[in-house]
């Protein structure tokens, strides 16, 4: 278990990479840190490491205040974007390395990491050095590095971004795997929403060094608690239309809603409703905004259909075959939405 209180972290400069962090990520939790550059994930992730002082607060890991500890003490293995290998080592010495480090015999060190490597599929390559292995391998070789010493955490700072988009996703699934199975606490850094939704137990979406929604992967895509969550979920971005509400109605590019509770006139308001929940027709229908289709766009199974509206743009998925022709009018209907009101989640229309 590793919990945060009240983490802070100001650069010389003046950065404030974290902003008073409260956090507790459960034992066995798979926990992503999601988030634009410079939000501070990475500073984040460093300051669990012992990498870096926070100028406040504390970090304790399975309930021990590691917060004045170095990174030796701390019992956790942090993998790094660029896998951090020696190129000079071959493949069992690098994943027996950091055991050398803790004076583990030589013997039960090759032991060690030659059942790592075989879980990793790396038995072939055991006397290869770095050079002489493909990005995915050396991917493979740091992980198992990580894993050999039985740490309490694992830490991984973007593992997967030097990888093609292939590749990414076979690694991401076995990484997946491989967590379950070793049922070890893991943090894990992405500015790749699609990764965090897809590997995490829970997400924390940050932005400028605060913790902005911290949920499951399927809170934070079906209730997102900010526009600013909102717009940064989803791989195709959410439509956020700017909404006005009257004493008897809730008025969104050129439909007119039933005017949901707690909202009154003035309100600075957006209606939120993710393409995927969007229902496209040739004709008009109660609540439906209207629209001229002016860009298809093929995803596969799947088109992306841009509606000119009045005042704005809305985008629609539908089933491949079953989009409209360009330039024909077309009506969008809702079926889920999300009301913000000053940025917030107000209610769920
Ligand atoms: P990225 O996805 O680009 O790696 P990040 O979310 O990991 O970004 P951090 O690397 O944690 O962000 O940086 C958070 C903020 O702190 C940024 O504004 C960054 O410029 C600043 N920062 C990071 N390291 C230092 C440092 N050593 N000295 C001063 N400022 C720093």
């Amino acid at each position: 278990m590793i919990t945060l209180h009240a983490l802070t972290k100001v650069f010389p400069g003046g950065v404030r990479a974290l902003d008073d962090i409260h956090l507790t990520i459960a034992d066995g939790e798979f926990f992503a840190l999601l988030g634009p550059s410079g939000c501070g994930k990475t500073t984040l992730l460093r300051t669990i490491a012992g990498l870096e002082t926070p100028t406040g607060g504390t970090v304790r890991i399975n309930g021990k205040d590691v917060t004045r500890l170095p990174p030796g003490d701390r019992d956790v293995a942090m993998v790094f974007q660029d896998y951090a290998i020696f190129p000079h080592m071959d493949v069992t010495t690098n994943i027996a390395y950091p055991l050398r480090i803790r004076k583990v015999p030589r013997a039960e060190r090759t032991t060690r990491a030659a059942g790592v490597a075989a879980r990793l599929s790396l038995t072939e390559l055991l006397h290869r050095r770095p050079a002489e292995l493909s990005g995915g391998q050396q991917q493979r070789v740091a992980l198992a590095r990580a894993i050999a010493c039985h740490p309490t955490a694992f830490l991984f700072d973007e593992p997967l971004s030097n990888l093609d988009a292939r590749l990414r996703l076979e690694a991401r699934t076995f990484l997946k795997r491989l967590q379950r199975e070793l049922a070890v606490t893991t943090v894990f850094v992405t500015h790749d929403q699609a990764e965090a939704l897809a590997l995490a137990d829970r997400i924390a979406v940050m932005s400028e060094g605060r913790m902005i929604q911290v949920a499951t992967p399927a809170e934070i895509f079906h209730r997102p608690a900010t526009t600013f969550v909102a717009s940064f979920i989803g791989s195709t971005p959410m439509n956020l239309l700017p909404a006005r509400a009257t004493t008897t109605a809730l008025h969104v590019a050129g439909a007119t809603l039933p005017l949901p509770e707690g909202v009154t006139a003035g309100d600075h308001l957006t209606y939120g409703v993710r393409p995927e929940y969007m229902t496209l027709s040739a004709t008009e229908g109660p609540g439906a905004f209207p629209g001229v289709i002016t860009v298809l766009e093929n995803l596969g199974t799947h088109t992306l259909v841009t509606l000119e509206a009045p005042g704005t743009l809305i985008q629609a998925v539908v089933p491949e075959g079953e989009e409209p022709s360009l330039g024909t009018p077309a009506w969008a209907t809702p079926r889920r939405a999300l009301l913000y009101r000053d940025g917030t989640l107000h209610t769920t229309p």
